[in-house]
């Protein structure tokens, strides 16, 4: 009974959320800044959908603009080969950070087209476009008009040089081209010549579009600083002349989207970037998504209800198009505007902001590539967030701490201390009941959920995390208090020392449960351990029931080394290779000589020294097209190359038939580093990782992983 009620209250509680994050430009990978606002993001939704709401989260590619159109030309391919070619890229990422967007789209799609084309014949008709025949740079040398990101020169409004043509990076304006003092194109590099050109402008300024948007920008959908931002743009009451109007067309050559009844007129990249929101919202209900995520409603039915909340989360450099452009044409051509604009500031490497160019990047894929586990990052930045409009800075050794102190020795320690004693005593069942002592302690991790719930909702995740992570330190105090270690050693106290490790289990379990919106790989793994759910806030009631059963303890997240930091970095690391394979002993069939009195087939120590054994992350694994029993698997061992560069290895093993490669990445296992490599018919393998196995059966056969804190790199001995 009590089931059907709480489902129903659940049912009337419950919200309906359309997400978005920032469309990303199509003309390169994503960057730390991306991976930033979505980690922010999919924290939220996560924790949302914990609380039993509907989160749809859509997320597309930002394909147009001249941008794209001239680099596609650069790389002598079409725009869409071009887009369809980085769009590809997009999962790799997502999928790493463990991104749990619904459904990623396009704005280079027949949803977008029809939806802009319909806001634009819908603002037309409520007399909200304009056409005036501009002035406008053109490139003679090019023989087309200049996007304004394709013109430089000096800012009118605060003089900082070497400003694109469309906003200063410096001061935050919005202008025209031609308002630059000094322009050149730097396509050409050539003077621009000013031409004639009818254009058509979304009318801004217009009374109606100002009064709608001082009702809307206080009515709590932004930040106070942001608000504080647009009524600055938006002026005093009365002086309604402050916004000018939004030049929304563009002449070919361009890629985008045509505007009906203008040949040769093509919508600007920013008016159907936004538009890509709803266009990719479309796609996930016409393709049966939100039906499966338990959305019954037609998208249009959808998107204009009344307890539909359109949240957008968006960085600092957007709010302009965000907080006026956006509103007012969703306003005027009779959608529902948003509900909450959420603005993000930039993460930046010790106080300057990331540039690749300059080499000081934290490469998402990299870090990835390096083994570093993507629950890392997101604690790291879960940490330094908050609900405000702020930058902060990824410092490495705050990093390193933050990761090995409170994630590695505070939380996963209470579950591999307590695991270890579960299994070796216990048969790996937990006691009949909490330890009396620990239950002060356990309540209050419970209490202080409902806290933490609103830290989470109100986009405080730092504070969230701090509150979590001063929980983890009474539980460890606790720990230590009761002292297992002491306690196991004295057989008349099996039952006490039973009940400890059952407590600190049920603590850490709760841990995991509001740690699972920023670490969702981790929670899983502790969920697998402990055998409980851990997927909706309501849990933290749900106690491990007396005498269950836990699995064996398994690595749930091993410490940062600074070496993974300088590898990240592009710092040359000292050499920390071991004898390459080509430097290994040549074998020499010792075994002939054995006749003396030792037993067969024993060797010395200088023998075994002679085997370089090194602990390997598996950074890829994937099956061998063509082989039954191989797998592909690329380890990192820590070592660099001759240039100082991270170098990782190729090794073939048999192990197809036990595990699936996806289980594999990720996970450390013990090499033979100093092998000579070894053509095979699908390539050289550089090594070989050991697995034990009882008969020749094909599935029976387990690779070998080192316990909690080893490191890629690390000499067995
Ligand atoms: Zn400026």
């Amino acid at each position: 009974m009590s089931f059907i009620s709480s489902d129903f209250r659940t049912l009337l509680m419950s919200r309906h959320l359309f997400v978005t994050t920032a469309l990303p430009y199509a003309n390169g990978p994503l960057h730390i800044g991306h991976m930033m606002e979505y980690i922010q993001a999919d924290i939220w939704v996560r924790f949302m959908r914990m609380q039993g709401h509907r989160v749809h989260w859509m997320g597309a590619d930002d394909a147009h603009g001249a941008p794209i159109m001239i680099a596609a030309e650069k790389a002598g391919q079409t725009p869409e080969a071009f887009v369809r070619a980085v769009a590809a890229t997009r999962s790799r990422y997502l999928q790493g950070f463990s991104i749990s967007i619904d459904h990623w789209h396009s704005t280079d799609s027949p949803e977008n087209t029809a939806l802009a084309q319909d806001i634009y014949r819908k603002l037309k008709a409520a007399g909200f476009i304009a056409a005036r025949t501009i002035e406008q740079f053109y490139d003679p040398v090019k023989g087309m008009f200049l996007p304004d990101r394709y013109i430089k020169g000096t800012c009118p409004k605060c003089g900082a040089e070497d400003q694109y043509g469309d906003s200063c990076e410096a001061c935050g304006a919005v202008y025209a081209p031609t308002e630059l003092v000094r322009p050149r194109s730097t396509l050409s590099g050539a003077a621009p010549e000013l031409r004639q050109s009818e254009h058509f402008f979304f009318r801004l300024s217009d009374p109606q579009c100002v009064a709608f948007l001082r009702e809307w920008t206080a009515s709590g959908a932004l930040q106070p600083e942001v608000l504080a931002k647009a009524q600055e743009w938006l002026g005093k009451e009365g002086e309604s002349d402050r916004l000018a109007d939004w030049d929304i067309s563009r002449d070919a050559p361009y890629f985008g989207i045509p505007i009906p009844d203008a040949p040769g007129k093509f919508f600007y990249v920013w008016l159907d970037a936004p538009i890509g929101y709803l266009a990719s919202l479309k796609a996930y209900f016409d393709g049966g998504k939100a039906r499966a995520n338990g959305e019954d409603r037609s998208f249009e039915a959808f998107l204009a209800a009344p307890d539909t909340e359109q949240i957008h989360f968006i960085g600092k450099d957007i709010v302009y198009f965000h907080v006026l452009f956006w509103p007012a044409m969703l306003r005027f051509s009779g959608y529902k505007v948003p509900n909450r604009v959420n603005v993000h500031g930039f993460i930046q490497l010790r106080g300057e902001k990331m540039s690749k160019s300059r080499g000081t990047g934290l490469d998402p894929l990299r870090y990835l590539e390096l083994g570093m586990h993507p629950d890392w990052l997101r604690y790291y930045i879960a940490a330094k967030l908050n609900a405000n409009v702020e930058d902060f800075d990824f410092i490495p050794e705050d990093f390193i701490a933050r990761v090995n102190a409170d994630l590695v020795g505070k939380f996963v320690n209470l579950a591999s201390r307590a695991a270890g004693f579960v299994a070796k005593r216990f048969e790996g069942r937990l006691a009949e009941r909490f330890d009396l002592a620990g239950e002060a302690m356990l309540g209050q991790i419970a209490a202080a959920a409902d806290e933490i719930a609103a830290l989470y909702e109100a986009r405080e995740f730092g504070k969230a995390v701090r509150r979590i992570m001063e929980l983890a330190d009474a539980a460890n105090q606790y720990v230590d208090q009761r002292a297992p270690w002491v306690l196991a050693k004295d057989p008349a106290r099996a039952r006490e020392l039973h009940e400890v490790v059952t407590t600190s289990l049920e603590a850490f379990r709760r841990l995991a449960l509001l740690l699972a919106p920023v670490m969702p790989t981790v929670t899983r793994e502790a969920g697998r351990l402990l055998d409980a759910q851990m997927d909706a806030w309501s849990r933290l009631t749900d106690a491990l029931p007396p005498g269950h059963a836990i699995a064996p303890y398994s690595h749930l997240l091993s410490r940062v080394e600074e070496r993974q930091i300088d590898a990240l970095f592009g710092i040359a690391a000292a050499p920390a290779a071991p004898p390459t394979a080509q430097s290994a002993p040549k074998t020499t069939a010792p075994a002939k000589a054995m006749s003396d009195d030792r037993s067969p087939g024993t060797i010395t120590i200088d023998d075994f020294a002679k085997v370089d054994l090194r602990i390997a992350r598996i950074v890829a694994a994937e099956r061998v097209e063509g082989s039954t029993k191989l797998l592909k698997l690329t380890l990192d061992l820590a070592e660099t190359n001759d240039e100082g560069k991270p170098r990782l290895r190729t090794v073939f093993s048999g192990i197809q038939s036990a595990y699936a490669p996806e289980a594999l990445v990720g996970q450390l296992t013990v090499v033979v580093a100093n092998l000579a490599p070894r053509k095979m018919k699908f390539g050289v393998s550089e090594g070989m990782v050991l697995a034990a196995s009882e008969t020749s059966e094909d599935n029976r056969i387990y690779l070998l992983s080192p316990d909690e804190g080893a490191l890629p790199g690390m000499k067995i001995s």
